[in-house]
């Protein structure tokens, strides 16, 4: 079976919306995704430098995500017909180590958690494709990079690029 490695972040889990979230509590604003299109959350707003960190650290953090919509039901039919890993970088961010893998227990049940890839530099990811939202990710990548489109990436036009679950469906299935 051809091996498809998948970011976690903003491919899987809805990682801007929820630092979003927390920010507007914290400092009364208002923005949405849609404020972040072609921009990093610190272009957005300077603060998030100082603020993010804060997030990041707390284990809830990474436990409350969101799951991206039709993540669960592509991933159960594709990994009939490849074989997949879950990579995410987690060394900025240690204390994402231990509520992620429970957050992937919880709502991927069906995959092995031995495909579980919990690294620093994706670069030393052998695999035959790398969904990634992330274009310094894929510009490392020996495989075939597919880039999963979020708001901060809408300007990049160095891969293909998918636009949600349907479409991974579409291009693998
Ligand atoms: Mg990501």
């Amino acid at each position: 079976m051809k091996r498809i490695a998948i970011d976690m972040d903003e491919v899987i889990s809805a990682f801007s919306l929820k630092c979003l979230q927390l920010f507007n509590a914290d400092c009364q604003t208002k923005y949405t995704l849609a404020n972040l299109h072609g921009k990093l959350l610190t272009e957005l707003d300077q603060r998030f430098h100082e603020k993010v960190n804060d997030y990041l650290a707390e284990e809830s953090f990474f436990l409350n995500l969101d799951v991206m919509e039709g993540s669960q039901e592509a991933l159960r039919r594709l990994s009939k017909q490849y074989d997949i890993f879950i990579v995410t970088a987690a060394m900025e961010f240690p204390a994402s180590l231990a509520p992620k893998y429970q957050w992937l227990k919880k709502h991927f049940p069906f995959l092995n958690e031995k495909h579980f890839v919990f690294c620093g530099d994706k670069s030393i990811i052998c695999a035959d494709y790398l969904i990634d939202d992330t274009p310094k990710n894929l510009d490392t990548f020996k495989g075939e990079g597919l880039l999963f489109s979020a708001p901060h990436n809408v300007n990049n036009n160095a891969y293909v690029r998918l636009n949600n679950w349907k479409e991974v469906e579409q291009y693998f299935l």
